[in-house]
């Protein structure tokens, strides 16, 4: 399993310079640096390649991850729309072929957050998405690029809200690179069990999330990590896993992500390295027993 973090832990934006995040999450202990999709998606592609040069010489694998806007939903009724988000992704599986990554996940398959002043029409929105995520998977398989559904909370999204309906839709979709992406902060809400939910997903686990309940380092909160490990290894899961904890208020990311207050007790910068550098610690040694 290689372990890994999402960049905005430390950031208040989502469209950031990812460059000096690479050796600092290698230097912090990690194999994976997770970078947002909408920033890749325009990067120049002399920056995206300056990426992929830096994560080498850094050994650092890089995922990319994003939620659609409403504006850019591959599963929207309204075809303009699904066309502008089905160019969108297409722009963005080239970016990350570019910066040498193969996995893009997220609310690729749908909008996010859910606009729930709208009306729900769950089963035609879903037989739409699994047309655009075909179309997608298609268009990635050349470049070896994986396309992972992230699997979330109610409050956020109602296509796929638990790793039952991620599996099936993924079955549904029938393309061998899309698989399923279960996170433990939307598992802890939606879920009767971490064991059985991972478990059941089994081969169709593509990538991993970790956080606690309520979004801090994993170690530092009441989720069931051995339980959590043991049922990883227990599918043979040798993928990637991807810590996202958000602990700071302020910004774009603090106000997607609802963090209202300071929930790293006050961390100097100092202390915010040394907190996720000790929980890569803590989950590899939970996880890779
Ligand atoms: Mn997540």
């Amino acid at each position: 399993m290689k372990i890994g973090t999402y960049f905005a832990y430390w950031e208040q934006e989502w469209d950031v310079d990812f460059f000096p995040y690479i050796s600092k999450v290698a230097n912090l202990g990690f194999d994976v640096l997770e970078i947002a999709g909408g920033g890749l998606a325009d990067l120049p592609d002399d920056k995206v390649l300056l990426l992929k040069e830096e994560a080498e010489r850094c050994g650092i694998t890089l995922t990319v991850c994003l939620g659609l806007p409403a504006n850019l939903d591959v599963s929207s009724e309204d075809e303009t729309i699904r066309q502008a988000g089905l160019a969108y992704m297409k722009r963005l599986i080239d970016k990350t072929a570019l910066v040498g990554a193969a996995q893009i996940g997220g609310i690729v398959y749908a909008y996010w957050p859910v606009d729930y002043s709208k009306p729900v029409h769950k089963e035609a929105v879903r037989e739409i998405s699994i047309r655009s995520i075909r179309e997608l998977a298609d268009y990635a398989l050349p470049y070896g690029i994986t396309l992972n559904m992230e699997t979330v909370n109610r409050f956020e999204q109602f296509l796929i809200n638990d790793a039952a309906e991620a599996t099936a839709y993924v079955k549904d979709v029938n393309r061998t690179n899309v698989k399923v992406m279960l996170d433990s902060f939307h598992m802890n809400i939606e879920e009767d069990s971490f064991y059985d939910a991972i478990i059941s997903t089994g081969s169709y686990l593509g990538h991993f999330h970790i956080g606690e309940a309520n979004r801090k380092v994993p170690g530092k909160g009441r989720l069931p990590w051995d339980e959590i490990g043991r049922a990883l290894r227990e599918i043979g899961y040798d993928g990637t896993i991807v810590m996202e904890p958000f602990v700071r208020p302020g910004g774009g990311v603090g106000s997607d992500i609802k963090v209202w207050r300071d929930m790293s007790a006050n961390a100097s910068d100092e202390q915010m390295d040394a907190d996720i550098a000790e929980s890569c610690r803590f989950v590899r040694n939970v996880f890779c027993k």
